[in-house]
């Protein structure tokens, strides 16, 4: 019983893990990865331990093993991503250090369909659904980029750059295929170039939002829904050391850390169904306010490297991820 009042609790929220493979050139025997299970169990050991402790294991609802293809990741969440055609809101989140696969699972690593991410998926499957619903629905899809760098709010698809923006004044561009969307998208990823020297240093720290607006009109009623799916890249969760961080470096990496503590803080008040969420606490959760409680569903995908090296960032960010969980 308890367990069902639990899986009750926290049933629009869910917890995915993916361990990135090993690249070319690194040793795939050095891994923390001992083991993933059938039922969502990932068992991490401590490279710097012996014996029975230097083994723990993590539950999430789900671990990807090492080879998911991105189409198979995708399958999994197809229904979280239709129900935002019968007017649900959805937030899929990517969270973990740099170079754990968060832009990967997000975007892809090309633009090719074997690589696409979640992303271009969702936004096919969506019209492809709507096409195939045209006889008793009207759907109108319209797409929003916005990225949060330093606590400030920036609209990628757009030249006018008003500070402290909040999403829903950002520009909504219509769109009617998913090449309307690879083009926007294009535009978005050079506009966040602009002003950056380096843009992978910049893409690393701040927040992207890919906002998709779905509005439908049941044609034999008159009947209108709307839902909306905020594909949500995060800024790399690697603490950085008091002592290596000066100047802006530290101040990035504050902002970061504050950000991201928050959404802990919100979507683990929205687990156990406190009366007080905290959303005001930082850019991104005031954002996203709209589309985190309630109804709406939350999907975070916990991005982990496989290697010896990363052992602490894995241990913090699958710490997180239980939390939330
Ligand atoms: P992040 O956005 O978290 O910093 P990236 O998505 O840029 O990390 O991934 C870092 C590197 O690892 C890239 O070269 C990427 O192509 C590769 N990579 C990440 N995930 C996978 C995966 N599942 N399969 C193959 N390569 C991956
Ligand atoms: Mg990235």
């Amino acid at each position: 019983k308890l367990f069902n009042e639990v899986q009750e609790l926290k049933g629009n929220i869910r917890v995915y893990c993916r361990v990135r493979p090993f690249l070319p050139g690194q040793d795939s025997k050095s891994t923390t990865v001992d083991y993933i299970g059938e039922n969502g169990e990932i068992f991490i050991t401590n490279p710097f331990k012996q014996g029975k402790d230097a083994c723990r294991m993590f539950k999430f609802n789900k671990v990807f093993r090492t080879h998911a293809s991105q189409a198979e990741v995708f399958s999994d969440i197809q229904p979280l991503i239709r129900s935002v055609l019968d007017g649900f809101n959805v937030c899929i989140f990517a969270y973990g250090q740099t170079g754990s696969g968060k832009t990967y699972t997000m975007c892809g690593p090309g633009t090719s369909k074997d690589d696409w991410g979640v992303n271009y998926r969702a936004l096919n499957d969506l019209f492809d659904i709507s096409l195939s619903r045209r006889n008793a629905f009207s759907y109108e899809v319209g797409v929003q980029m916005v990225e949060i760098y330093n606590e400030q709010v920036r609209d990628l698809l757009s030249n006018d750059i008003p500070n402290g923006l909040v999403v829903p004044d950002a520009s909504l561009h219509p769109v009617q295929s998913t090449s309307d969307v690879l083009d926007l998208m294009q535009i978005g990823q050079t506009n966040r170039a602009v002003g950056s020297t380096a843009l992978n240093e910049r893409s690393s720290r701040s927040h992207s939002i890919l906002t998709v607006h779905v509005r439908g009109v049941e044609l034999n009623s008159g009947s209108t829904s709307r839902g909306c799916l905020h594909l949500i890249d995060l800024a790399g969760s690697e603490r950085v050391e008091r002592s290596e961080a000066i100047g802006d470096r530290l101040k990035e990496a504050q902002y970061i850390n504050k950000s991201l503590s928050a959404l802990g803080d919100v979507i683990f008040a929205l687990a156990q169904k406190n009366a007080h969420v905290p959303y005001r606490n930082s850019k991104l959760t005031q954002v996203l306010q709209s589309s985190l409680g309630g109804q709406a569903k939350t999907l975070m995908f916990v991005q982990i490297n496989p290697d010896i090296e990363s052992y602490s960032e894995t241990i913090s960010t699958l710490k997180f991820a239980e939390r939330v969980s």
